[in-house]
């Protein structure tokens, strides 16, 4: 059983899900399971898990409008807005985020759009939809 815990691995991580920012050391083990030090709380393991086992990621980009269109709105020198911030309603599994990229540019938007609007809806599956993050008309 000893040998189950000989440490494979030995990486550092900064745990970002608050902003005291823990470094964390992190020993992948023979059995596959981490080891996680540095933490101080219970968030820094669950995080550490995810980032090295199962990394996601939310995903910002810009949509281009259909037809090449520019915004019609003149705020401040927003009227030559070309194309449309979006971003996913929430992480998306890190191998698959080209993917997820290439979809986003391949979207030509009609106006109007509103912020929230789904942009695409549920992409393969995953229940990550794509939303504007910004009203344009
Ligand atoms: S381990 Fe806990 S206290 Fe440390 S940065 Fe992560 S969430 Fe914050």
């Amino acid at each position: 059983m000893a040998a189950d815990k000989e440490i494979i691995v030995s990486e550092e991580l900064i745990c970002i899900t608050c902003p005291l920012g823990c470094h964390l050391t992190v020993d992948r083990q023979a059995d596959g399971s981490l080891a996680v030090t540095g933490n101080r709380c219970p968030r820094g393991v669950k995080y550490a898990n995810e980032e090295l086992l199962a990394p996601r990621r939310v995903v910002s980009a810009t949509a281009a409008l259909a037809g090449g269109a520019a915004c019609k709105e003149n705020r401040g020198g927003l009227c030559d807005v070309v194309r449309l911030p979006v971003r996913s309603t929430a992480a998306y599994p890190k191998p698959g985020v080209l993917e997820l990229l290439d979809a986003i540019y391949a979207l030509r938007v009609e106006l109007p759009v509103q912020r929230g609007d789904v942009l695409i809806k549920d992409f393969k599956g995953s229940g990550v939809d794509v939303i504007a993050t910004r009203s344009l008309k």
